[in-house]
Parts: C-alpha cells; structure tokens; sequence
C-alpha cells in the first residue's frame, strides 16, 4: 500500500492531471472540455479546479483526478496515485509488510508486460502477411493499422512457442486469455 497517499492527494491539481489527456478550456473559474466519455461536438463536461472535480452534464460521469485515471486510463487506485505522484516528483513511499498486495501487482503487471509483448508480436506479424495486408488496404484500413496497432494472428502454435523463446510462461499467457 501507498503510504503517502494524502501527501499525493494534497498536490494533485485536477487540471494538471486531465490536462495531460484532454484539452481544457478556461471558462470562468472552471475549465470545459469535450467530454473523453462519450461523444460529443459542443463541451459539456466540466472541471472545477477549487473542489478538484469534474462532471460531463452530458452522460453524467463525474470524480476527482483519480477517478478519471481509473476510469479513462483503467489504472488501479495504486497506479493513479503513482502516476500523480510522477507528475509532481513525489517519491512513492510503500508499506512493505502488506506483501500479499504486492504480489498480486507484480502477477498483474507481468500479465500486462505478457499482453504488451502479444500485440508487438501480432504488429510485426501483419507485413509478413500479404493476404491480410492486401485486405486491410482493400478495405481503406491503412492508416489504422498504425493508430491502432492492428496485427495479425498466425495460425497453430506460433503465438505459443514464439512466446516461450521470449520467456513469458503459460501461466502468465493463460492469465492474460493469449492462450
Ligand atoms: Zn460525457
């Protein structure tokens, strides 16, 4: 556990936090924004930098900074606080005798370096694939295979001993569902 949660808490500017994922705009003593939770041409999510909250009048989402990392950035608690903690250099100070959390982080970042490795592997599969790169251009998909970081999955064991020649075990693909 993070044990220097409030002195995180009590740097935090919201507008530093959101700013750093959508664009704000002043209004007033609040800022405005297309809302990042649902679509929208005209502004109607809204921040308010003396309470450090925000709300989107539109689809009703609302929250502190933290909030909006768990739910924008699918972060854990502990995560947001470090990454609030990196943008103002606060060195995060953990509690070492809760070693059960800590374990079930580090299984739960092996798991996203494991699925971090599985899309660079089906990323460089896809140009040495000329059927699927050939359909990908027929259907104008160009320019999103790079936005998104389409791949392309081999067929049989490929996946699989590809990944152990990188050291990713089963468990950890059986966990991330690659296998
Ligand atoms: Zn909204």
């Amino acid at each position: 556990m993070i044990s220097n949660s409030e002195e995180i808490k009590d740097a935090t500017q919201i507008t530093d936090i959101l700013g750093d994922f959508i664009t704000l705009k002043k209004k007033g003593v609040n800022y405005t924004a297309c809302c990042p939770f649902h679509t929208e041409k005209t502004p109607s999510f809204m921040v308010n930098p003396a309470k450090g909250s925000y709300k989107c009048f539109g689809c009703g989402k609302s929250g502190d900074a933290i909030e909006f990392l768990k739910e924008h950035e699918a972060m854990s608690y502990a995560e947001a606080l470090t990454y609030i903690a990196g943008h103002y250099n606060i060195t995060v100070q953990s509690n070492e005798s809760d070693t059960r959390y800590s374990d079930a982080e580090k299984h739960r970042d092996g798991i996203f370096a494991t699925l971090k490795w599985a899309q660079d592997y089906f990323f460089k599969n896809l140009p040495k694939n000329a059927p699927a790169l050939e359909y990908l251009q027929k259907r104008e998909l160009d320019k999103a295979i790079g936005i998104f970081g389409i791949g392309y999955s081999i067929s049989g064991n490929d996946l699989l001993n590809s990944a152990h020649t990188a050291g990713y075990s089963d468990n950890l693909l059986l966990s991330a569902g690659l296998i």
